[in-house]
């Protein structure tokens, strides 16, 4: 592979989106500069909404680190948006979204880099042990893998996350992306350029607490789907076809019956059972295209992923030699 001419000493962006997460911002920036102490380095912090100490915490790491970058959202907007107002606001050579939570950890940062420099354009963590995750959150990742790679017309890796190194075209690409529903892990597969898988042990979550519950999970599941696949739609032609194939075959076992031995009351329970059935069926297939509608609708009416309220940049002290755009 020939690798395209590159910077000696790129500026990596790190992008963390963050809500209510004042005890883990301290540990992320300390555990971030111990991984990569002669790295240059801009660390963007998204506030998506935060109602705890957050604010507080990210102004005292602007005043004291050169190297941050603070983007306030105009209110809680959800990790993607965060992720996506991060990514256009991050200036570097190559960028790296994390959680504040050192899930991912920044010793990974330097395998990342040295893929890039082989003349990769993306080097993402494969999460090979989920020992410290749930096993109910590794069950329901597990199927939803599956099942988004048997769907969708593009397949995403499994077990991979957010977590990854990209170098600027690949952002670059990525902030063109109009659409408001903005499914990363999805988008970030669709963009393309050469990838290669990093693996990586998922650690615990060192500080705070989760914000993902199950029904969170569940809509982002949902929007991963609808997204990437116009299946759930197009399957009701098929169910339809059979079932209407399986009416037109008793309606001609009962013709025949008739004609043979006489007619005769059908069974209450066999209809109540078609009825219900069909009935249900109905109404899965008018909430698949409820979904596809709503999204639809968000696209339409084009209203910005995000809000900013202001972008603080560290002050560089005098000749730090940390570069500002
Ligand atoms: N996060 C965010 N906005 C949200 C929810 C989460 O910016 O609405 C951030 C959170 O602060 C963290 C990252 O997204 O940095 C991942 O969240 P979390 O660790 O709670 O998710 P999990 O690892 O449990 O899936
Ligand atoms: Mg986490």
């Amino acid at each position: 592979m020939t690798a395209p001419a590159r910077p000696a000493d790129p500026l990596i962006s790190i992008v963390v989106p963050v809500l209510n997460e004042a005890e883990a911002v301290p540990v992320f920036l300390a555990a971030l500069t111990d991984a990569l102490p002669a790295a240059r380095l801009e660390i963007v912090f998204v506030d998506d909404g935060s109602t705890d100490a957050t604010p507080a915490v990210l102004e005292a790491a602007l005043a004291a680190d050169p190297r941050c970058v603070v983007v306030t959202l105009s209110r809680n907007f959800g990790k993607e948006a965060a992720l996506t107002a991060g990514l256009a606001a991050a200036t570097g050579d190559v960028v790296v979204p994390m959680d504040v939570d050192l899930q991912d950890p920044p010793a990974v940062i330097p395998l990342l880099l040295a893929k890039w420099r082989e003349g990769y354009d993306v080097a993402y963590g494969l999460r090979e042990d989920r020992g410290t995750d749930s096993f109910l959150k590794r069950q329901s990742a597990l199927w939803f893998y599956r099942i988004f790679n048997k769907t969708s017309d593009l397949p995403i890796p499994e077990n991979t996350g957010d977590f990854r190194l990209m170098d600027r075209r690949v952002v670059d690409a990525l902030n063109l992306l109009p659409e408001r529903v903005r499914f990363m892990k999805g988008l970030f597969a669709w963009v393309g350029f050469r990838a290669v898988p990093v693996p990586y042990a998922r650690a615990p979550r060192r500080a705070g607490r989760t914000k993902f519950n199950a029904r969170r999970l569940w809509r982002l599941a949902l929007d991963g789907f609808t997204c990437f696949s116009s299946m759930p739609l197009r399957i009701w032609s098929y169910v339809g076809a059979a079932v209407a194939g399986a009416a037109i075959v008793y309606a001609a076992v009962i013709v025949a019956k008739t004609l043979l031995l006489g007619r005769d009351v059908p069974g209450y329970a066999s209809l109540m059972t078609v009825v219900l059935l069909l009935g249900g069926i109905q109404l899965i297939t008018l909430g698949v295209i409820g979904e596809y509608l709503g999204r639809l609708f968000v696209e339409v009416k084009g209203r910005p992923v995000y809000v900013v309220d202001t972008v603080r940049r560290g002050v560089p002290a005098e000749g730090d030699g940390v570069p500002r755009p």
